[in-house]
């Protein structure tokens, strides 16, 4: 019920104005959000690399003008080539949406999406790292999957993401789990109906596990990402039993003592860092997820008056 109200709170558009220009809400979004600026981004993933990996993600989504779409695609070129410059790229790639790229848009949406996805790409491979292409709602997945399928053609590296709580996702790991392809798995953060959706939160985990042994038992690199204490067992359980290299993941400021404690263990474990001004769909989707973060947040609010 919480879940649902809070994403559906991310997509109004006045809500979202009012609350990305608050001053009072900055702080609790910080705990999520590295900042506003690439250089909020990068002295975070600085720190974090010591013992980490990174994903950046500028924030956006759902662009409905080609302007903001292409903007967004030189934001992400820049930062590619401080990622080279600063001798980072190394250890942080970038992850996109291509909502945020033009697919969102009325008419070739998704065209317009492919050709600035595969100029961040190409940027990504000339500096020496890669991209994720994440996932977003269910009504995009075949064309977010073909477009990373026309991706790798020339960008191999490019990773995928499936969603476990889709009915639909089992097949798709067994697709592709070939070799050399990257696949993050994570729960899925967007609502979902039922006809295509696992709402359960013990199917969504059953689902996971079966994903994860599909994954865990191809050729492919699996990227786990989840918080959940069970699920990170049962991923080091089966990559030892099949001798795999993959890497956990998780956001940036959730459990991060356990980010570090599997990194000290041995694990690679990526830290996903959104940064950018447009924060209110990625911090309500975050807030949905535990009722303690919304506490946490009124308390904040509530000490500045
Ligand atoms: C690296 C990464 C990339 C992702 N990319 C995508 C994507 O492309 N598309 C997509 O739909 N979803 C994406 N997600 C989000 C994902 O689908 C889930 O919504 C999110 O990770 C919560 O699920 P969980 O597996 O952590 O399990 P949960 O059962 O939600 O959480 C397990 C435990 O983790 C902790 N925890 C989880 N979430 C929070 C939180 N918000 N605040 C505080 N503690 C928390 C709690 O201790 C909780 O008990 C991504 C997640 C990660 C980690």
């Amino acid at each position: 019920m919480l879940r649902t109200a809070f994403l559906a709170a991310a997509k109004s558009p006045r809500l979202r104005g009012a609350t990305e220009r608050s001053t009072l809400a900055r702080p609790v979004v910080r705990r999520f959000v590295a900042g506003e600026q690439p250089d909020d981004a990068l002295a975070v993933a600085r720190a974090l690399i010591a013992d980490r990996l990174v994903s950046l993600d500028y924030l956006g989504e759902n662009t409905r003008d080609r302007p903001q779409a292409d903007e967004t695609t030189d934001a992400y070129l820049a930062l590619l080539y401080r990622l080279g410059a600063e001798d980072l790229a190394g250890r942080v790639e970038v992850s996109v949406k291509l909502s945020a790229l033009g697919a969102a848009l009325s008419g070739d949406g998704f065209s317009v999406a492919l050709d600035n996805a595969a100029k961040i790409c190409a940027a990504a491979a000339e500096v020496g790292t890669t991209v994720t292409v994440d996932m977003e709602d269910h009504t995009t997945t075949d064309a977010t999957l073909d477009t990373v399928r026309a991706l790798r053609a020339d960008w191999p590296a490019t990773g995928a993401v499936l969603q476990a709580h889709l009915r639909r996702t089992e097949a798709d790991c067994v697709s592709l789990s070939g070799l050399g392809s990257r696949v993050r798995l994570c729960k899925g953060a967007y609502d979902e109906p039922s006809s295509v959706a696992f709402r359960d939160r013990a199917e969504v985990s059953d689902s996971y596990r079966r994903c994860l042994r599909v994954l865990m038992s191809g050729s492919g690199y699996p990227m786990v990402a989840t918080h959940d204490p069970v699920l990170i067992g049962l991923a080091a359980e089966l990559a030892e039993a099949h001798a795999r290299e993959f890497e956990f993941q998780m956001l940036y400021g959730i459990r991060p003592e356990a980010q570090r404690a599997l990194a000290a263990a041995g694990h690679r474990v990526r830290v996903y860092v959104p940064y950018g001004s447009a924060w209110f769909p990625y911090f309500m989707r975050r807030l949905g997820e535990r009722p303690a973060n919304l506490t946490f947040f009124l308390r904040a609010l509530a000490s500045h008056h």
